[in-house]
């Protein structure tokens, strides 16, 4: 937004607040009754939000599924906290944590439609922007973030009531090798080799092999520097991200994604963004460096945003379908759409349009017609997706000529958290992975499309995880508890009753207990496993927690071809003038196969770059 129309907007806002408020109190939200959902332990939570211009007035959970008795104190006390605070960061409720964390999220949903309200923007139906974005979930707010900081007007349109997307259900970590935070975990051998590997795999390129040669000196001053602190560095992170996808990514487009992961890091620190101090290996992760938000709320990769963005005069429309992107004279100059009410709108980008839109993971048309990897992506499997990830951006973009990448490989996480199914704790170094006849079939610290596929070869198609009782954290106890007794839920206070709970023969849960604790001792694990947190100590006066899981569609790693500006780029490998993208509508990162705590890390990163570049045409 040009300066002096940002003041304009800031002027408009400011007045349409004085006006609004009343008693002195600064209005913060449009006045009303909000409807707000979230996913809690036992499945949705939906809550019904009043609030006046000012202030949270009540707040009702209208519907859940949550353990009668255990989650009753969340279901009171949560709500009671957060009004009285008038704020959704709060302390949750020991023993109901994923309880107190659904409630949290499901009113911080609510106040996301009252707070946009705020922004006065929600029932534009034509406008003039520098940069129109399309889609308000993580890339799509970074790119509009980017573009107020260049000091040029933005509009964000979401086609859902609320914003967020996939991000906001995201595994809650952000790989980043970030030094002073890994520094406080060990090195193992098993870490040394997979380093060394890496450095001796076959470059397929020299920007592969530039890679390799950085990681060589880094990784050799590190050795002679002593320290057993846990290496890591970008050229690390790229190799792996490359290799992970058997070198189907684009080497380019990963070697800048490598480059900006440190500072998207410090960016959404900078909004707001809070990070834990752990930093764990996410499944699918292969190396310990995914940064970990407080409350494990993928909120926290959106809602700074959206404060930033509203406060510094962008404007975002919700419920609002772009249907078509509109070009004049061969250029992309703007958005065409409807409303959820039917009300036709349409928006005009001076500069650019930002194609944020996400991925189709949960389109099953889409996803069967791309598939070429697994049996089936039919309906009866089930996705982590949110409904609005239809892959709407790929069909106009392509409409206009663009090109895609890796439409073909689609993701199957190969744990996830439902009401029907598995109990989703994602980090892996205190895992045991065991099939349904308790032996180990596949190394805990591999590839997701590599555990997936190994769960579905076994007759149960899923598989037990065995938790190392040294981490029976909130999280561990509070989820699994509500599970235990069922088929998805078991304990023992001794390996012999954790067997008997899960119908497995204890020897084979035994000899697991014992091939972990070697690897982790001597570095050789039959399946090849590296990573490893502490000793698994079956005398241990704790209980043994364990759960059953099967994969569900998570990520689609294909889409839309851009280059190292997030332009994107037709069949004939031109750029389309005034069409930018980032995010899972995109191809180019992950190739094949994404690393577990990649995808943030590539939201915030390209969006960015969309946003930096979106201004300048
Ligand atoms: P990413 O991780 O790439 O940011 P998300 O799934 O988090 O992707 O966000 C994409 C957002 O785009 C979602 O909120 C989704 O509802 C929105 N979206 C998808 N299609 C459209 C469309 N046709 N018009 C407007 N918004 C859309």
């Amino acid at each position: 937004m040009k300066k002096g129309m940002k003041g304009l907007f800031l002027l408009l806002l400011a007045g349409l607040l004085t006006l609004a408020s009343c008693g002195g109190k600064e209005e913060i939200y449009t006045a009303g009754t909000y409807t707000g959902e979230a996913t809690g332990n036992g499945g949705p939570i939906t809550v019904e939000v009043e609030v006046t211009g000012s202030e949270i007035k009540s707040i009702e959970v209208t519907h859940q599924t949550e353990t009668p008795g255990l989650s009753d104190p969340a279901i009171k006390s949560v709500p009671e906290r957060i009004i009285e605070s008038q704020s959704t960061d709060v302390d949750g409720i020991s023993g109901a944590t994923n309880t107190s964390v659904g409630i949290m999220n499901a009113v911080e949903n609510a106040l996301s439609q009252a707070k946009i309200d705020q922004a006065g923007a929600v029932s534009k139906l034509t406008g003039e922007y520098d940069v129109i974005v399309v889609g308000a979930g993580g890339a799509g707010l970074s790119a509009a973030v980017e573009v107020l900081r260049a000091d040029n007007s933005v509009l964000v349109v979401e086609k859902m009531p609320f914003i967020g997307g996939n991000t906001t259900r995201a595994g809650s970590a952000m790989n980043a090798p970030v030094p002073e935070r890994q520094h406080k975990y060990k090195m193992h051998e098993s870490e040394i080799r997979r380093v060394e590997e890496a450095i001796a795999l076959e470059p397929q390129n020299e920007i592969m092999a530039g890679w390799q040669a950085t990681l060589r000196e880094e990784f050799d001053a590190y050795l002679a520097s002593g320290e057993d602190y846990l290496f890591d560095s970008p050229s690390l992170h790229k190799i792996q991200t490359y290799a992970g996808g058997d070198y189907i990514g684009d080497p380019e487009i990963i070697d800048t994604y490598g480059d900006h992961t440190v500072e998207a890091f410090h960016f959404l620190e900078e909004l707001g963004t809070h990070w834990t101090e752990k930093v764990v290996a996410m499944i699918g992760t292969v190396w310990v460096r995914a940064n970990r938000v407080e409350n494990n709320k993928g909120s926290e990769f959106v809602n700074p945003q959206r404060d930033y963005i509203v406060a510094n005069g962008g404007e975002i429309v919700v419920d609002s379908k772009v249907e078509e992107l509109v070009m004049t004279d061969g250029k992309v100059s703007g958005v065409k759409g409807t409303r959820t009410d039917g009300v036709p709108f349409e928006y005009t980008a001076k500069k650019s349009v930002v194609l944020a839109s996400g991925g189709f993971g949960a389109n099953v048309e889409m996803r069967e017609s791309y598939n070429k990897f697994w049996p089936s992506l039919a309906s009866d499997v089930e996705t982590t997706n949110h409904p609005g990830a239809t892959g709407d951006g790929i069909a106009m973009a392509t409409a206009l000529g663009a090109q895609t990448v890796g439409m073909e490989w689609i993701q199957l996480i190969p744990i996830y958290y439902s009401e029907t199914a598995a109990i989703y704790i994602g980090y892996i170094e205190n895992l045991i992975m065991l099939n349904q006849d308790g032996n180990r079939f596949v190394k805990e610290d591999g590839r997701r499309d590599e555990i997936s596929a190994a769960e579905l070869s076994q007759d149960k198609k899923g598989m037990f995880m065995v938790y190392n009782p040294a981490k029976n954290d909130i999280l561990v106890k509070s989820r699994i508890e509500k599970y235990d007794g069922g088929p998805y839920g078991f304990s023992g206070s001794t390996v012999e009753e954790l067997a008997e709970d899960m119908e497995i023969p204890v020897e084979n849960l035994l000899n697991a207990i014992n091939e972990y604790n070697q690897g982790r001792e001597n570095g050789n694990d039959q399946f090849g496993r590296a990573i490893y947190g502490e000793e698994f100590d079956v005398t241990a006066d704790d209980i043994i927690y364990a759960t059953w899981t099967h994969p569900f569609i998570h990520h689609t790693m294909g889409g839309l071809k851009i280059n190292t500006k997030a332009q994107v780029i037709d069949t004939d490998g031109n750029v389309i003038p005034g069409l930018y993208a980032a995010g899972e509508v995109t191809g180019g990162v992950h190739g094949t196969n994404r690393l577990g705590g990649n995808a943030i890390t590539d939201i915030i990163v390209y969006g960015r770059i969309a946003g930096q570049n979106a201004v300048t045409e």
